[in-house]
């Protein structure tokens, strides 16, 4: 079974997210549980939490089809200590506004070594900022995404990921997020039958597809290999209609949230629909 939605708004409150979910015909969403530029965060209301609990269970959203995504602002491998430790404090507070609504995911980004430090000593750093969140917090997952490589933004190749996975010591509450977009731009060149084979062949291999607790969704504006991050919508892009008719059929990708995050959000529900007719569902 595919689990196929989108980021949705929360401009009125996150209780919101599930109703607009639900009115594209969403079976899955992400949302942000605060506002993604800002340091200091708002604390989640009872009451907004509440409704946002009993908006899911009245339109059949569980926590495992939910996939919050974290601020714009974090970078959990900072070279500087001080937005290092600024980083560390609100993701953990990212992670606990997710524990407040009964959420168990939290997707991010990994974070960027501003060319000021070797890549594996910030991959390292990375894998110790989600220890230090794991232990003061309870249940939720820190799920890193796959990006472009745009910049000096690391996690854009499958082998990054994997030596973050591999320094975190709960690696029960750790997973991965592949953006088709990031992945593609970052050098997977998906959209031929036999570039889709071997990216998925790789996964499987350097990461494992246990790890995989999510996708988003996302057509390329870039070709492939050019580490630009530009999300298109479904079929108009580099990757391609054929590329997301083959990703509905394959078994790899059901259970988990697969999130929409196309430019347009008009074409959100035409875009779900279309991907649903191509399922085996
Ligand atoms: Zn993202
Ligand atoms: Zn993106």
């Amino acid at each position: 079974m595919k689990y196929i939605g989108a980021h949705v708004s929360t401009a009125n409150g996150v209780s919101e997210a599930p109703l607009r979910a639900a009115e594209i015909g969403a079976k899955s969403f992400a949302l942000f549980t605060g506002n993604p530029s800002r340091w200091k965060v708002k604390p989640i209301s009872d009451k907004e939490a509440e409704a946002f609990k009993a908006n899911c269970a009245a339109n059949g959203y569980d926590a495992s089809v939910i996939l919050p995504h974290d601020s714009f602002l974090i970078n959990l491998g900072s070279p500087d200590a001080e937005k290092l430790a600024k980083s560390r404090e609100l993701f953990i507070d990212e992670m606990k506004r997710c524990e407040r609504l009964g959420l168990t995911m939290l997707n991010f980004h990994p974070g960027s070594h501003l060319n000021q430090m070797p890549i594996d000593e910030c991959l390292d750093l990375i894998a110790e900022s989600i220890n230090i969140a794991l232990n003061e917090t309870n249940g939720v997952k820190a799920v890193i995404e796959s990006t472009a490589g745009q910049g000096s933004n690391l996690g854009h190749t499958f082998e990054q990921i994997a030596r973050i996975i591999d320094h975190v010591d709960d690696k029960s509450r750790v997973g991965v997020c592949v953006d088709t977009c990031h992945s593609f731009t970052a050098g997977y060149d998906m959209a031929t039958v036999e570039g889709y084979n071997r990216t998925w062949d790789d996964f499987e291999r350097i990461i494992g597809f246990k790890y995989l607790n999510g996708m988003h969704l996302n057509d390329s504006k870039r070709e492939h290999g050019s580490h630009i991050d530009r999300h298109e919508q479904i079929g108009d892009g580099y990757l391609g209609k054929e590329f997301f008719t083959r990703l509905m059929q394959d078994s790899r990708f059901d259970n988990i949230p697969l999130i929409l995050e196309t430019p347009d959000d008009s074409k959100w529900a035409d875009e779900i629909a279309w991907l649903y007719s191509q399922t085996n569902d």
